[in-house]
């Protein structure tokens, strides 16, 4: 059977809030029942976009996470809830019953991702519904993903199979996986939000030049070669998707007719090694 999952490309996402708006434009004054009713006018985030700055100055970067909910096949939200107060579909959407769940301000706890968010006025826990009344309508897509101007999200009809290929053809990963919710939501590039990197700008010590085509690689132990890149014109590099706090690694930095430079890094979070002279 045909499940629906949400990609998202965080390499893409620039911030633009385009996603939130259109959310609160389908959700803010109207009932979708019995899926929904009305989000207030504020304090919800049903499309909540995180924001992760990444590096050492001036080698910075930054990077953001749009987090709805995550339609969990293993939900905790579900378990907790009781009388079906929350609930999954066959087709992986999982809804909030209104009238069930009304006065469950426990509920806010039961998810990990901070995906459920509380209506004052109403006493009722909401979230994402993944646009379903329109879904039902024959819309291929929700509103996030209709507005989305840089093609960073997009939702998937496949059978489960599919999106297991899928997940390798395209890196696709999910959100702290150690809470093992089974996430529908998939990500690609991830690293860049939960990752980080290390920077350097590498200079002829002879001449005053930017030593551009320095061939800079980074192992780990004694042999174990992570990542071969090369200088640009400016003499910069980068090594990105590195773990944090993954200890010692060794960086060398070659270039014909010079000596070679070692360095040692114990990496913590993202580091800029500053200019080093060959
Ligand atoms: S993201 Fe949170 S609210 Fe959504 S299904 Fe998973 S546990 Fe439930
Ligand atoms: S609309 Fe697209 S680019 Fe804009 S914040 Fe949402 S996911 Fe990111």
């Amino acid at each position: 059977m045909k499940r629906w999952n949400l990609i998202i490309d965080v390499e893409k996402c620039n911030d633009c809030n385009n996603c939130f708006l259109a959310c609160k434009d389908e959700y803010f004054e109207n009932d979708f029942l019995p899926y929904s009713v009305a989000q207030p006018r504020l304090g919800h985030r049903w499309m909540n976009i995180m924001r992760k700055e990444r590096g050492e100055y001036p080698k910075v970067d930054v990077a953001y996470l749009p987090i709805p909910c995550m339609h969990c096949d293993d939900a905790p939200c579900i378990k907790k809830s009781k009388d079906k107060a929350v609930y999954k579909r066959k087709d992986g959407i999982v809804l909030i019953d209104p009238e069930k769940a009304k006065g469950r301000k426990d509920m806010l706890d039961t998810c990990p991702y901070g995906a459920i968010w509380w209506n004052e006025e109403k006493a009722l826990p909401q979230k994402c519904t993944l646009c379903v009344h329109l879904l039902e309508e024959g819309w291929k897509e929700p509103r996030c993903v209709q507005v989305c101007p840089t093609g960073a999200m997009r939702v998937v009809l496949a059978e489960d199979s599919e999106i297991k290929k899928l997940k390798k053809s395209e890196k696709l990963e999910v959100y702290l996986p150690e809470y093992k919710t089974r996430p529908r939501l998939y990500y690609k590039n991830l690293y860049r939000y939960t990752r980080c990197f290390i920077a350097g700008n590498v200079v002829f010590h002879d001449r005053d030049e930017c030593a551009e085509g320095a061939e800079v690689t980074l192992s780990k132990g004694s042999k174990k070669v992570i990542d071969r890149v090369t200088t640009n014109n400016y003499g910069d590099f980068k090594i990105d998707n590195l773990e944090e706090n993954s200890g010692k690694y060794g960086l060398e930095i070659r270039f014909p007719g010079y000596g070679k430079q070692k360095l040692g890094i114990n990496l913590k979070t993202g580091v800029n090694l500053g200019t080093i002279f060959l």
